[in-house]
Formats: structure tokens, sequence, C-alpha cells
């Protein structure tokens, strides 16, 4: 077997042709067989590597079964080390953090590790990127800035962490625009991905056990997205953030940065700004004007959202008529703020994917009525002292809706007067019903992930919306 050692560390590998001298081909393994693995599997055949997919857990069906029609060869349960020590390049999922003993031993023998949107970008032609990352609000601003392209006509695929990835478009589906949800664990691994445009939402502590418990890693991973930018490209960012400018303020980005704002005080020349109820893009000369109330999606988080998709469409070329047609036409996202129902005069949202207290606090926020707030789960460390203001101004009780709810106890015993106990969406949402009166709203916003009691997100949301739909 032909192991390579790079001098000096890591290097780029050449992929340019994957062919050999001597005539063999280049083997790339892929460490994880999810979504991003199977992708880049798949586009490493078609490019002419050699492939090997490995997983230490079970593949699902699907994934098997398009592994196997490609004719990849795989393996799981287990990591075979000789089959992967040979590698020239690995693409390794998200999922699997550098202290997995696998990942060690890659890297320490000097193999390339490649993150799956950096194995794409290699590959993707002529083609533009709109990249979009942030701790919050990723999923729905890419789905809209992907809806504004669409709406107008462009050849655009939603791709990352929504739908396919990027490099399995690619290789099954190539467009001229690619629109990709970007979590900090891809930006970990990329080399030379170079988005045109890329968008940073905002930076609040989050997955720090991958990052050593330093918040400045995960602000340096997130800030990644621009590294290998250039004056020609964009970077579109939030002027609200602290940790943004502050970090802005001691690092230069060599793109064209545009910021969005929700200060009354500040109207940047270019960028999009909130005045007076009316979202304002302003670029190349041209000011979009809209009212926060035509745009279909509801909230303060969703306006910064909006200001980023919209300068995002506005950079690719689209005229303003059509984006602000657009806005206003854009279907929500599930598990984001739905409207589920309104049941004898009480609003019912499902927010399941808040699983940070930083989206409870914008979930919070956009409330109008007196709330019945469903929080909880399994905590991830958290501090409630972030949503105390709001919790003591809309919320009339608290439904805990998990099988640890101290955290929540210690942090609103003797702030909410009604504080229930719970273990299933069922007795949550009964519970919930018990405490409302009529013209108020029950929030399932949970601040924690939900694999105490669901199998994820979306199963918690689900089984939320069923013991609605039953009351
Ligand atoms: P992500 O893909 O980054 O997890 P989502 O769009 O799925 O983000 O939204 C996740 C949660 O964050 C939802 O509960 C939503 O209400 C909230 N949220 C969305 N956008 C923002 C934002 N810009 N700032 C803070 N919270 C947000």
């Amino acid at each position: 077997m032909d192991y390579r050692h790079y001098a000096g560390g890591i290097e780029h590998c050449n992929i340019k042709n994957e062919i050999v001298s001597n005539g063999q081909q280049k083997r790339l393994v892929i460490l994880g067989a999810a979504e991003s693995g199977v992708g880049a599997a798949l586009l490493g055949k078609q490019q002419g590597w050699d492939v090997f997919v490995t997983d230490g857990g079970a593949l699902k069906d699907t994934y098997k079964t398009a592994l196997s029609e490609a004719g990849i060869v795989y393996e799981e349960g287990t990591h075979s080390m000789d089959k992967i020590l040979n590698a020239d390049c690995v693409v390794k999922s998200p999922g699997i953090p550098d202290k997995a003993p696998v990942v060690k031993a890659i890297r320490g023998a000097g193999i390339e590790v490649c993150s799956e949107i950096e194995f794409g970008y290699r590959y993707k032609g002529d083609s533009k990127i709109i990249a979009i990352t942030g701790s919050n609000g990723k999923s729905t601003t890419t789905k809209l800035t992907h809806h504004l392209l669409k709406d107008a006509g462009y050849d655009a695929a939603l791709v990352g962490n929504i739908g396919y990835s990027f490099a399995r478009q690619i290789a099954e589906s190539p467009a001229a625009w690619y629109v990709i949800e970007v979590s900090s664990f891809q930006l970990d691994d990329i080399h030379k991905f170079r988005p045109d445009v890329a968008v940073l939402l905002n930076i609040t502590p989050d997955h720090l056990d991958r990052y050593e418990y330093k918040f400045d890693n995960y602000i340096h991973s997130k800030f990644r997205i621009t590294e290998n930018q250039r004056d020609t490209d964009y970077f579109i960012t939030n002027l609200d953030d602290k940790v943004i400018t502050e970090h802005l303020a001691n690092h230069s980005i060599h793109s064209h940065t545009i910021y969005f704002t929700m200060s009354e005080l500040q109207q940047p020349n270019e960028g999009g700004f909130i005045q007076n109820e009316q979202m304002n893009i302003r670029y190349d000369g041209e000011e979009l004007n809209m009212s926060i109330h035509d745009l279909s999606l509801k909230g303060r988080h969703n306006q910064y959202n909006s200001m980023a998709a919209g300068i995002s469409a506005r950079i690719a070329g689209i005229r303003k008529e059509k984006i602000r047609e657009s806005f206003a036409s854009f279907e929500g996202l599930e598990h984001r703020l739905e409207f589920v129902a309104t049941v004898r005069g009480v609003d019912y949202i499902n927010d399941s994917k808040a699983t940070n207290v930083n989206s409870v606090w914008f979930a919070l926020e956009s409330m109008k009525q007196p709330t019945i707030l469903i929080l909880g789960g399994q905590d991830k460390g958290n501090d409630y002292n972030e949503i105390m203001d709001l919790v003591k101004e809309k919320v009339k009780a608290i439904v805990c809706m998990g099988i640890d709810n101290k955290p929540i106890h210690d942090a609103f015993d003797g702030v909410v007067e009604n504080i229930a106990d719970t273990q299933s969406a069922k007795d949550a949402v009964k519970a919930a019903y018990a405490l409302a009166d009529k013209g108020d709203a029950v929030l399932l916003s949970p601040a924690c992930a939900s694999f105490d009691l669901f199998k994820n997100y979306e199963d918690r949301g689900r089984q939320f919306k069923e013991a609605v739909r039953e009351l």
C-alpha cells in the first residue's frame, strides 16, 4: 500500500488530475456516510477517484443503495485503518470531531483532510456560490435566498444542511448558482473554498464542546467563510452583532463588506437597514423599500435574515421589484416559528428548531400575546438570564418538557408563577391548554436539544403539532 506522508504536515492535494503519473488512481476515503459523505463519494467516483467509504455506525438503506449503484466500496460499524491510511485525501463528515481516534490517526499520517464543501468546490466549474453561515438563521436565510433566485428565473440549487449536499448536487445536477447552508464544522476543513458571496448572520456561543470550550475558536471558525475571498467577492454581515464587529475591528477581510442593521441610527450607503417599520436595501445606487408587514416571514430575527437574503439577491443581479414580490410570496420553514392552529382562541406555534437560548429570545421577542412557553429537553449548559426580561414581560406560564427539568426550575422558580412538568409532547400540550386563556399563545421554543425524549427536533415539532390537532 502506498502510504503518503506529506512533508511539513498537511498539504492540499492537487486533485485536478485524479490519475497519478504511474497510472494509479488517487484514493479518496470518505469518513462518515451521511448526506455530505455520500455526496462526496458520488462526486469523487464520477471524477475518477478510487473511493472508499467508512462509517463507524450503521448506514441508512438509501445511502447503501446509492453507493452500491455507483459501484463504491463501503464498510459500516468499523474503520479498517489499512484501507484508510493509504488515502490521498480524506473527506470527513462534519459530525465527526477531531478528537475521534480515526481522525487523529489520519491527521497524524499527514493525509489531507477536507470537508465536503471543500471537495465539492474543486469541481464547481464556473458556477457562483452564495454561502450562508451564522449561529442562528442559516436554514431560513438559505431557503429564502434560494427562493429569491429561483423566482427570478435563475438556475439555482439549494444545498448544504438542507436538501442535497453541495457535492452530490454537483455530481447529479450541476447548477449555475449554489446557495449553500454552511456550518462551522464544514468550515473547519476548508482550504480553497471561496464563495462569491459569503453571509455571516450572527455569532453566539454554540457547539463549544467541539472548540475546546473556547468561544474564540468558534468565532474564528465562522470567519473562515471569508478566508479565501478576494476584493471582487462580497461579505454580508450584521452590524448589530458585537462579536462580529469586534472581530472585524481586529482582523482584515479582503472582500467587499456590506452590512445590515436594525439600528435606527444607522443608514449605510450600501446595505440593509430598518426604519419606521420599513426594510431598506441599498445597493448599486438603487434602494429597495418594503414594509416589514409585507414580509411573509415574521419576527425581528427574520428581518435580519431578509436583509441578508435581499442584499445577496441584489448582488446576484436581481431587480428590486422582483425581490419585493418574492419576499411576499415566500413560505416559511417547518419548525421555525411555524403557526400550527388556533384552538379556542389560543394560537399554537411550533418553534422546535429553537435549540438554544438565543433563538428563544427572538421567538419571545416576536410574540404579541401573553405566552405559555414550552421549554426543555437536553440542556447544553444554557444561561437563561438572557431571556429573563422577556420572560418576565411576556410569559405567563412555563411548561417544562424534558427528563431533567431542574435547570429550568432553577432559573424561573419564583419568577414565573406557574411552572408545570411534563415528559411528552402530548402532556405538554395538555398542560399548556389548561393554563391558556383566550387571546394567549402557546409557544414551543425549547432552548434545548430534543434527544432525551425525541428522535430529533423535527420529531419533537411533529409530535407537538399532532398533539395540538388532537385537542
Ligand atoms: P439554523 O439553520 O442556523 O439552525 P434556522 O433558520 O433553522 O437556523 O432557525 C433556527 C432557530 O433560530 C429558529 O428557532 C428561529 O426562530 C431562530 N432564528 C432564525 N433566524 C434567526 C436570527 N437571525 N437570529 C436569531 N435567531 C434566529
